[in-house]
């Protein structure tokens, strides 16, 4: 059976040559979140040979913000992008490979920008069919992990003048295949809460360890009491992760140190279970580290929040991807996941979706954030159509 191939899917084709060469720009150029400046420069240029008026921040904010605005009056659907890369050595063997050692676009972000360009070189040649406006959101850190890029925006009134209704974002997925997006009503993405422990002990000998807590034991117990958390204080059906990611302590194997520090991280969904893991870890790693006298630090920071897919905007836009792509390239996720978006932030705001855009090849499709990762052009023409399909279903102007 051919695939389906709607109209925003022919549009996109068009573009794809310029497409590509700004792939290939963000891509040899990474950068790490919060230091965005040549992206941002370049995705300034390209708005503007677009005839767009794009606004930038003095205050080292790097985003990026442009309103196409619609001939007819309608709602505002603003679409974002993450402009950030990864601190990755990349060993994809692409032509255009990062030309910035230790740096890599391994998130596919490169591939988001390019496509939101794409759609808004198609949006822009068609203001006369445009109902309402579409706000374009180039949006820095996303990887950053706690404050990230879209609280910064949202703060500087990304979704205020024109006012937006609703907000759509996509993210590279190797997990779906090439051609296909998968969408999720509900909760789809954890929030991502951080810890650090600081366990105080009594560094000394090894051959003397009565004299003191030592810190290395506290910090295994802590290690491992934490699990219990998970298995006894959360509801077995309301997915929980704790994870600690680093252990640091120790100069000899025959010293112990005065210090050990864990690192972890707490994914959760609902904003009760968040609330009530962050008092149960603080009372457990309290209570363990006093039955073995230690003293301990606890620093808590909260993430980005859970991501949850409204029901209704993400029906409208799931009907929409099966026109345009056909029913059996749209795939309703049936999981959730525990990584961590801030596009979040926004569905706190108003309503919209989130979906995955396949860039999965059979045997072949390296992870998210590997050195490896090399999502495959087309995904330029399928991003690009996905946006402009949830678009125009959005704005109400279907044909
Ligand atoms: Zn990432
Ligand atoms: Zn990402």
């Amino acid at each position: 059976m051919a695939p389906v191939a709607g109209r925003w899917t022919r549009s996109a084709r068009r573009v794809l040559p310029q497409m590509r060469t700004w792939r290939i720009a963000f891509h040899e150029d990474p950068e790490l979140s919060d230091q965005e400046t040549h992206t941002r420069d370049r995705v300034v240029s390209a708005l503007r040979t677009l005839g767009l008026d794009p606004i930038t921040y003095d205050d080292g904010f790097n985003g990026v913000l442009a309103v196409i605005a619609g001939d007819r009056p309608g709602p505002v659907v603003a679409l974002r992008a993450d402009m950030d890369a990864l601190p990755v050595r990349e060993e994809t063997g692409l032509a255009f490979r990062s030309r910035n050692p230790g740096r890599m676009h391994a998130c596919g972000h490169d591939v988001h920008m390019s496509a939101l360009l794409g759609a808004a070189t198609i949006l822009a040649g068609h203001r006369s069919g445009l109902r309402g406006a579409v706000k374009l959101l180039f949006q820095p850190a996303e990887e950053e992990g706690e404050k990230g890029g879209a609280g910064p925006f949202l703060e500087r009134g990304c979704f205020e003048r024109p006012k937006v209704d609703y907000v759509v974002g996509q993210h590279v997925d190797p997990a779906v295949p090439l051609g296909s997006i998968g969408t999720r009503a509900g909760p789809a993405m954890a929030a991502a809460d951080r810890f650090r422990i600081r366990i105080r002990g009594h560094g000394g000998h090894a051959a003397a360890p009565h004299l003191g807590p030592d810190a290395v034991l506290v910090a295994s117990e802590i290690v491992v009491g934490l699990q219990a958390l998970v298995s006894r204080v959360r509801n077995p059906v309301d997915p929980v992760v704790v994870s600690v990611g680093q252990i640091h302590g120790g100069t000899r194997h025959n010293i112990l140190p005065d210090e050990v520090v864990l690192d972890g991280t707490v994914r959760t969904f609902r904003p009760a279970t968040r609330e009530r893991m962050e008092v149960a870890l603080r009372r457990r790693v309290r209570s363990i580290a006093a039955s073995l006298e230690a003293k301990v630090r606890i620093e808590y920071y909260r993430g980005y929040p859970a991501l949850w897919n409204p029901t209704g905007a993400t029906r409208v836009i799931t009907e929409a991807l099966r026109s345009e792509f056909g029913a059996r390239r749209v795939i309703e996720l049936e999981e959730p996941v525990m990584g961590a978006e801030d596009f979040a932030r926004y569905l706190e705001r108003v309503p919209g979706t989130f979906f995955q855009l396949g860039v999965g090849v059979a045997g072949r499709s390296a992870g998210l954030h590997s050195a490896q990762f090399a999502p495959p052009e087309a995904a330029l023409v399928y991003g690009a159509a996905a946006l402009l399909a949830a678009t125009e279903a959005l704005q109400g102007n279907a044909p």
